[in-house]
């Protein structure tokens, strides 16, 4: 049973792991113009983040077509490298939206390391959404200072929600 929950949270850790890694470069090969420049260009012309839903779509897209390899190794992993994949979707998703509506309240890395790829005009650099790591790994971070500014206390979890859910 044990052993089972921790193959289990293994192959959930795992997906997510590898979500990051495959959105950095997914991410850089926009930038090279091998997928949706068009779109990306977009994107960065208008600033407009659309939708939570439309991201969970997008995301969930890529996500999906490589949910099924855990079922390779056995039954656990497979559902445990599935919910992970469910997880980065969601997590990336609501990474990218709060990036665009309120940066400030990233509290999981040092700089919200999506917004300063958007706002500082280093569109070369900062291709992370969810975490930085692959930036920092690879060369491309580029920690620009910006100052944070939280709300107040009581009405935070109302700014943690105010994204464009769909
Ligand atoms: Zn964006
Ligand atoms: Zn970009």
């Amino acid at each position: 049973m044990l052993d089972g929950t921790v193959a289990f949270v293994g192959a959930a850790l795992a997906a997510i792991t590898f979500g990051t890694f495959a959105e950095y470069f997914v991410h850089r090969a926009m930038h090279w113009g091998l997928l949706y420049p068009e779109g990306h260009r977009w994107h960065h012309a208008s600033n407009d983040p659309r939708t939570f839903l439309r991201d969970v779509l997008d995301y969930g897209m890529g996500a999906a077509a490589l949910s099924w390899i855990g079922f390779l190794v056995s039954p656990t992993i497979g559902l445990g490298w599935m919910a992970g994949a469910l997880a980065y979707t969601l997590l990336a998703s609501y990474a990218h939206q709060l990036q665009h509506a309120n940066p400030d309240l990233v509290f999981w890395m040092k700089r919200p390391v999506h917004r300063l790829h958007h706002d500082a005009g280093y569109v070369g650099a900062n291709f992370g959404i969810l975490v930085d790591w692959w930036d920092r790994l690879f060369g491309s971070y580029v920690p620009i200072e910006r100052q944070r500014t939280l709300p107040a206390r009581g009405v935070l979890l109302k700014a943690y929600l105010a994204i464009p859910w769909r």
